[in-house]
């Protein structure tokens, strides 16, 4: 009966949005959908995030009550593990993320004049720093595939004012460095990675930020490490590590560091002690909880992929840990009757499963476009590179994956298993009642 009317209701849809005919009724007739006045498949309360632990808490404290507030133990205990846990051979700790990508560009030298290479598929940040030294931002498109820079499309980016590739290993999904770093190496341009959303991800076993002249942290709150606000750089340069010191502590000399003040710019990024306390007390549930997402994600992928019109991001080749700071994957509306994305995500949050669309097309976004027709962009790159750049930056794959992105936080992975059985229920069901729901 129901399928009757759901049907019924497809092909009138279908002929009056002209919806591909890829979607056909589902043979099991599952309950109502939530956001019909069913019952919703999951009650319960998310993982909560962050989730501070008694241990957590009381390091704060402690820290509190040293008086020691300025950058100190914490913090370069925490560097010290952080460096380790990575396999890399220094660590500053710093502010943000977004200070974390301003130093290394600022240590790598990037100012006025130059081109810094950037995905579109990214957290604003990634693009604010560039434009903070005056630089001019090239997007290279993605694949829609791995939701990655595409490196097959990079190499005609680069110019002779290329002066640094930032790749960014977005959700968690790490890039594919080895070939990203043979194009670079061969034009000897320096690669900072932004790592933001990637603590403890791997490519060939190797971490994730260890791989470029500098890898780029972020441990704001929603991250899979936070201190409310926070960031750090690694790398394995001890040259690279002075500059980015010098420059996120107003010039100084780095502990052990070899050189003095020479660089010319430099600001204060600094990390409180409270933040490095709140840090290090975290890193010992750190790998437990990153293997948790990864169990829960890989058995999700399993379950998804048997849902036509969902598609999981394919990992690049290489990698071998993905962080899960985002679980991502495409939503094909044709196969669910031409619901359109917005309506299957009401329809999920209603089944108690959050869930959003992501990043909207950043190589279009206004504070760029301002940026560029500043005055100073248009006195050091000239009006013609001005206003050609919208038109030399278009990203169509990028475009359409923005249209179709779907999206997890990484807490929503930390529950036991069967939280993903419940996902999955919750996409079988609206599938099964999709041209009831384009309505
Ligand atoms: C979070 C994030 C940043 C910026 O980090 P903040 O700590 O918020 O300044 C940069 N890039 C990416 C990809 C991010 O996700």
């Amino acid at each position: 009966m129901r399928r009757g009317i759901d049907r019924r209701q497809f092909i009138a849809v279908a002929a009056a949005t002209g919806a591909s005919a890829a979607w056909s009724a589902p043979t099991v007739a599952d309950d109502k959908p939530a956001i019909l006045g069913g019952k919703p498949v999951r009650g319960g309360a998310r993982p909560a995030w962050p989730a501070p632990t008694a241990a957590e808490e009381n390091a704060v404290l402690d820290a509190v009550r040293t008086g020691r507030w300025y950058r100190s133990r914490s913090v370069e205990q925490f560097e010290d593990a952080f460096a380790k846990l990575n396999g890399a051979k220094h660590c500053i700790a710093v502010s943000s993320g977004t200070a974390a990508l301003s130093a290394a560009l600022g240590a790598i030298g990037v100012g006025p004049g130059d081109e810094v290479i950037v995905p579109p598929y990214t957290f604003l940040a990634t693009v604010s720093v560039v434009l903070m030294h005056y630089a001019l931002p090239v997007f290279v498109d993605i694949d829609r595939e791995t939701f990655l820079m595409d490196p097959g499309k990079l190499d005609a980016a680069i110019t002779p004012r290329t002066a640094a590739i930032l790749p960014v290993h977005i959700g968690g999904a790490p890039c594919d460095m080895p070939r990203i770093l043979s194009i670079a190496d061969n034009r000897s341009i320096p690669v900072v990675e932004d790592a933001c959303q990637a603590h403890l991800a791997a490519i060939q076993n190797r971490k994730a930020g260890t791989w470029g002249a500098a890898g780029c942290f972020s441990f704001q709150v929603s991250k899979n490490l936070p201190s409310g606000e926070g960031g750090a750089i690694i790398t394995n340069n001890s040259q690279m590590a002075d500059d980015c010191y010098a420059f996120h502590n107003c010039g100084r000399k780095r502990p052990g560091g070899r050189s003095e003040y020479r660089l010319g710019r430099n600001s204060n990024y600094r990390m409180t002690e409270f933040q490095g306390a709140l840090l290090l007390a975290q890193l010992d549930g750190l790998e437990a909880r990153a293997q948790t997402r990864s169990s829960n994600a890989e058995y999700l992928d399993s379950l998804l992929r048997d849902i036509p019109g969902i598609v999981p991001a394919r990992p690049c080749k290489g990698a071998t840990q993905n962080a899960y700071h985002i679980y991502m994957f495409r939503y094909q509306a044709e196969e669910f009757a031409g619901l359109p994305r917005n309506k299957f995500i009401r329809a999920l949050r209603a089944e108690g499963i959050p869930c959003s669309p992501g990043y909207e097309r950043l190589n279009e976004a206004l504070f760029i476009r301002d940026a560029l027709h500043s005055r100073h962009y248009v006195s050091v790159y000239g009006r013609k590179t001005i206003e050609s750049w919208a038109e030399r930056n278009r990203c169509p794959e990028n475009d359409k994956l923005c249209d179709e992105a779907v999206w997890f936080m990484q807490n929503l992975l930390l529950g036991p298993r069967s939280d993903m059985d419940e996902i999955a229920a919750a996409m079988r069901k609206i599938r099964a009642h999709a041209a009831a729901l384009v309505n």
